[in-house]
């Protein structure tokens, strides 16, 4: 495809014709494309992956588009409920494509694992006891999973260190396993476990919890991108800066700065199959870390344009979880066509910055609610009642009105449609008398 991820229009192109352009663009089956147009998750798949099924929900899934990221195009899939914030983070690579696109990477994927050991005497000699014995509970963990060891991933180092808790001291032991391309946390699970009958052995210690950490401090994932002071105007770039500013000094506002970033990386989480939970758990702490910040950061550079940078702990796989059991999961990681997960946390990182910048970009020009409307305008005309074509007419006259609440919309139903009932009502005499 000529222009890669770049397809103009192709918001207002019908979904059939969105299915051609992706085909191509990921090489897609038939069978994938089948699977896209229906409903993808089996309730038989659904009941192998939770408890207690009754059914399956469904969200949509987008296509965020323009991602040029290391010289590179992508597709990104997208899933989630909000509306705007696929076409937001289109945009917002758009612009920076002119300048490059997104400069991206992301750490090797070293994950920690901790292990709680409680009742110790001598929590000093107990320390030196498993630092001593580094070698050989990486070798059992290791024992554990040759799958990874042999692509080059497993246990990499082991540490441990005094607690001071307000339960006494304890020992923690932590596991740093480099979990290839999986996020990780079941196999640095099963590893903790493993080991831990060994750490009772050498330090006469209790054993307490032994669990992944989500604070993925030693897997960050980063994205830089350059927006061109003469595409996006010098008005914009001193208003992203000063709404930046803003969300540094206030935690409200941060707050709200980093669930923007979050309204990205969670769709493309989803769409993947990605544990989202771990992900924002990480994200948040490590944004709180000596007080809460933004996980973005802006300045300008010597030539007035604006730059953009985002740092976050990406827990992320493309092998293990549902991953693979999940079709659209299945699909989503064909279509971004990633060779591993270092290349996927890259891809999201990016897309967490996109979707930051054009939040930003909005709020501190037009405003958020303008690109909002149109979809937006659709789901108070579905609360207020309407259906099928219905639903199309009322939004735009709500959009026109620019009166896009529930109350109106309620009113239009009533005079919009009423001659359509009475029509109706009519017919249905009509059929009783014969
Ligand atoms: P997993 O248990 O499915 O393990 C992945 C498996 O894939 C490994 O056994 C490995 O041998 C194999 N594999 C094959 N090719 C690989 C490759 N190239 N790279 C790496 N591994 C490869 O999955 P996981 O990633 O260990 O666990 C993820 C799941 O754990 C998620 O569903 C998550 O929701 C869940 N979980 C999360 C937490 C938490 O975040 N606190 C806790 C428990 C469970």
């Amino acid at each position: 495809m000529k222009n890669g991820s770049a397809v103009a229009g192709f918001y207002k192109l019908d979904i059939n014709k969105r299915h051609r352009i992706v085909k191509r663009f990921a090489k897609l089956s038939e069978k994938d494309l089948r699977l896209l147009k229906g409903a993808a998750l089996s309730l038989k798949t659904a009941d192998r992956m939770v408890e207690n099924v009754v059914g399956t929900t469904h969200l949509p899934l987008g296509l965020g588009l323009n991602f040029l990221i290391n010289g590179r195009d992508y597709m990104v899939p997208m899933a989630l409920e909000e509306p705007s914030v696929i076409a937001a983070a289109s945009h917002a690579a758009k612009l920076a494509r002119p300048t490059g696109g997104f400069v991206a990477g992301s750490d090797e994927p070293l994950m920690i694992g901790q292990i709680q050991l409680t009742g110790i005497k001598n929590l000093k000699k107990a320390r030196k006891l498993v630092l001593k014995n580094k070698s050989r509970i990486k070798e059992m963990a290791n024992s554990l999973d040759s799958t990874i060891v042999n692509l080059g991933g497993g246990v990499k180092d082991v540490d441990a260190r005094i607690l001071k808790t307000k339960n006494g001291k304890m020992l923690i032991v932590h596991l740093i396993v480099d979990v290839r391309d999986a996020m990780g946390a079941n196999i640095i699970n099963t590893m903790c476990e493993f080991v831990s009958p060994f750490l009772v052995g050498i330090t006469g210690g209790k054993i307490g919890l032994r669990i992944v950490s989500n604070l993925a401090t030693k897997r960050m994932a980063w994205a830089r991108a350059v927006w061109s002071k003469d595409i996006i105007g010098e008005e914009t770039v001193d208003g992203v800066l000063k709404a930046y500013a803003f969300a540094e000094a206030d935690a409200h506002r941060c707050t709200t700065h980093n669930k923007g970033i979050m309204n990205g990386i969670d769709a493309v989480l989803i769409a993947t199959g990605n544990d989202f939970r771990a992900v924002e758990a990480g994200a948040h702490a490590y944004a709180s870390n000596g007080g809460y910040k933004c996980l973005t950061k802006y300045k300008k550079d010597w030539h007035g344009n604006l730059i953009g940078s985002i740092e976050i702990p990406m827990a992320i796989g493309i092998v293990g979880g549902v991953t693979k059991t999940h079709p659209v999961a299945n699909i989503s990681l064909k279509i971004l066509g990633v060779k591993n997960a270092q290349e996927l946390a890259a891809i999201i990182a990016s897309v967490g910055l996109a979707q930051n910048f054009a939040a930003l970009r909005a709020l501190a020009t037009e405003g958020i609610q303008k690109g909002h409307m149109e979809l937006h305008a659709c789901n108070i005309a579905v609360i207020a009642g309407a259906k099928g074509t219905a639903v199309e007419k009322l939004s735009k006259r709500l959009v026109k009105e620019r009166d896009i609440s529930v109350s109106r919309a309620k009113e239009l139903m009533k005079t919009l449609f009423r001659r359509k009932k009475k029509i109706i009502v009519k017919k249905k005499i009509r059929v009783r008398i014969r």
